[in-house]
């Protein structure tokens, strides 16, 4: 459809080295991989030598946890390295099954030291602390220790936690009933594209049809996909209601309050930061109802509906940027970050960490990788669009977080969560975005560039709320008693559709099927953690736009934390308060100005 798809795609042979990424500085050779493998497998086999002795002594304990970070270190190396080489080319099938055997191995590590976490909490609390504070090295397992002792109360009897060991299998039974339905089963009926050609509507096919510019094209696409949830929707009505009353039974099973306090435990969120993002947010629409009005005056049409919302405002303003320029632009736009940023993004530039082009085979889209030995690396498919720099912005964003995190912390510490990984990638988005802004002195550019960041803030925070409302609605129902009937799931999902978008959406027949087709309903409470992310960067944003003293400082602080902490308390030295409404507030304030500003330019 575009110009992409006709050009014939290269070979890697037919790329310069400088634009390949460099697994090599992990492994020289995949002899060097097999080698490692050998010594894991061998590893592996001193686990059972721990089994019932983990509360003689902290240094039999604190040598059983070393052995298993041990392993799982040289397990994610190994994995990383086939992982990646297999993602450049996925005809060469070499890779893929050293992928297999690397992910083989990790779940032999796991059940070989799967007796660690129900032998330590045999040991109690004061007697855990006590030979923690005697390991030889105290900070490595202090934060591994805290969560454990912090879990307990949720761990039931021996005899009731073998049997909600065994439900788990059954327990994905209605997710796997929808992804089977939902990615194999299902088919789309045809419409006609813009020239009346008859096309056959893929999941593809239906987001490219969603940017066309013939209203009648989007609409005949959307009418065709939901046509066939509304088909099914008895079907996905039972699979969701069978997924929300799974969550609700190990929520009680676990003795939790709800199935809220259940998902937000697991990383220490308070439900209060839940709750704050819906009201806050809920409070704040006006700008995103005068959003969807100004949509339909740009687009020009009589009645704006749901498929008029994702389709581009201003794409005659597009342009073409380089991978040489995204760069430039990339590394000046974080200057503000400081020098020490800036010269680490530089070398990951100059030192093959990113895979820039496209070639046959490689995998689609653009992700950030990293593993603890050696440095991260970037898979891209640059095609020289405004888009695309952004997305390196993003990634870049992953990839140095990812730096600093293993850089400063042990193994045991440096991974993040998803709650705190999203905002060092959106933040490096808006610094772009302003660099641009700063730039342009076309009034056009200008409101292209805007419409970029509008679009983001309405996608990854607005619309996320709106899920993360229903996905609290609809448990709520159930804990209280109620059953989800597919006609209830539709009437929730058109009052949240009405309050959300305003006045100005037209409600068609087919958008209160919208629920059906979203997989991430599955994964318990998981959208919102979209919505605080991006909140939280759009907050530190403000501070750098501020020039705010110390912030290049505390922000090094957050990237080098890794997974040392709690993500709300991460965030605080950053100076952003996610228990309070100030980062949803920012948040909308920027939206709101940034919507005025295209109203002035664009009318
Ligand atoms: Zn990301």
């Amino acid at each position: 459809m575009t110009p992409a798809d006709s050009k014939t795609i290269p070979q890697r042979s037919d790329i310069e080295d400088k634009y390949k990424w460099n697994l090599t500085d992990l492994y020289e050779s995949d002899a060097e991989w097999e080698k490692d493998y050998k010594k894991a497998q061998e590893m592996l086999t001193k686990a059972k030598g721990f089994t019932d002795r983990l509360a003689d002594s902290p240094a039999i304990l604190f040598d059983c946890l070393t052995l298993r970070s041990d392993v799982s270190l040289i397990c994610d190396n190994l994995h990383f390295y086939a992982k990646r080489n297999a993602d450049l080319d996925h005809r060469v099938s070499k890779y893929q099954s050293m992928t297999d055997r690397a992910a083989m191995l990790i779940s032999q590590a796991g059940a070989a030291f799967s007796f660690v976490e129900p032998e330590l909490l045999q040991i109690d609390d004061k007697q855990l602390k006590e030979m923690a504070e005697h390991f030889p090295e105290r900070t490595l397992y202090d934060f591994y220790i805290k969560e454990l002792i912090r879990s307990r109360e949720h761990i039931r009897s021996a005899e009731i936690e073998e049997l909600l060991a065994q439900s788990i299998l059954m327990a994905r039974g209605p997710s796997s009933v929808f992804t089977m339905l939902n990615d194999a089963d299902m088919k789309y009926p045809s419409i006609k594209d813009k020239d009346g050609r008859e096309v056959r509507i893929t999941k593809q096919r239906y987001a490219k049809f969603m940017e066309s510019p013939v209203q009648r094209v989007r609409r005949d696409a959307h009418e065709s996909l939901f046509s066939s949830y509304k088909e099914h929707i008895n079907t996905i009505g039972a699979s969701l209601s069978a997924s929300i009353n799974t969550d609700v039974f190990y929520s009680r099973a676990r003795r939790y309050e709800s199935s809220l306090h259940q998902a937000l435990d697991a990383i220490n969120v308070p439900v209060e930061v839940y709750h704050s993002l819906l009201d806050t947010t809920e409070k704040n629409l006006e700008g995103l109802h005068k959003w969807i009005e100004l949509r339909r005056k740009i687009l020009k049409l009589d009645k704006i509906y749901p498929y008029d919302l994702v389709c581009p405002l201003f794409p005659e303003e597009n342009y073409e940027v380089s991978y040489e320029d995204a760069v430039k632009e990339v590394t000046q736009a974080v200057e503000s970050l400081g020098k020490d940023y800036t010269s680490n993004l530089k070398k990951a530039f100059e030192s093959n960490w990113v895979d820039v082009y496209e070639t046959e085979g490689k995998a689609s889209g653009a992700y950030s990788s990293s593993n603890y030995s050696s440095h991260p690396v970037v898979l891209m498919n640059y095609n020289d669009t405004i888009d695309n720099m952004f997305t390196l912005a993003h990634e870049m964003g992953h990839c140095l977080h990812s730096f600093y995190s293993n850089k400063m912390q042990p193994y045991p510490k440096a991974q993040y969560t998803i709650f705190v990984a999203e905002v060092a990638s959106t933040l490096n988005e808006g610094l772009l975005l302003q660099h641009l802004l700063k730039k342009v002195t076309d009034d056009k550019k200008k409101l292209f560039l805007l419409n970029q960041h509008i679009d983001n803030t309405f996608g990854t925070y607005f619309n996320q709320v709106m899920y993360a409302r229903f996905e609290l609605m609809i448990h709520e129902e159930v804990e209280r008693g109620g059953a989800l009937s597919p006609d209830r799931l539709n009437e929730i999902w058109n009052e949240l559709t009405k309050k959300y978008y305003g006045p100005a959406l037209s409600i068609d027949d087919y958008i209160k099927y919208k629920w059906a087709r979203i997989p991430h309903f599955y994964y318990t409470y998981y959208v919102y953690q979209y919505s605080t992310s991006y909140a939280a960067s759009q907050a530190i944003l403000e501070k750098f736009l501020k020039g705010e003293e110390g912030i290049v400082e505390k922000y090094l602080q957050l990237l080098s934390s890794g997974g040392s902490d709690y993500p709300i308390n991460q965030l605080k030295t950053c100076g952003v308060d996610m228990t309070t409404a100030a980062p949803f507030e920012a948040t909308i304030k920027l939206f709101e100005e940034q919507v005025n500003e295209v109203e002035r330019l664009g009318l």
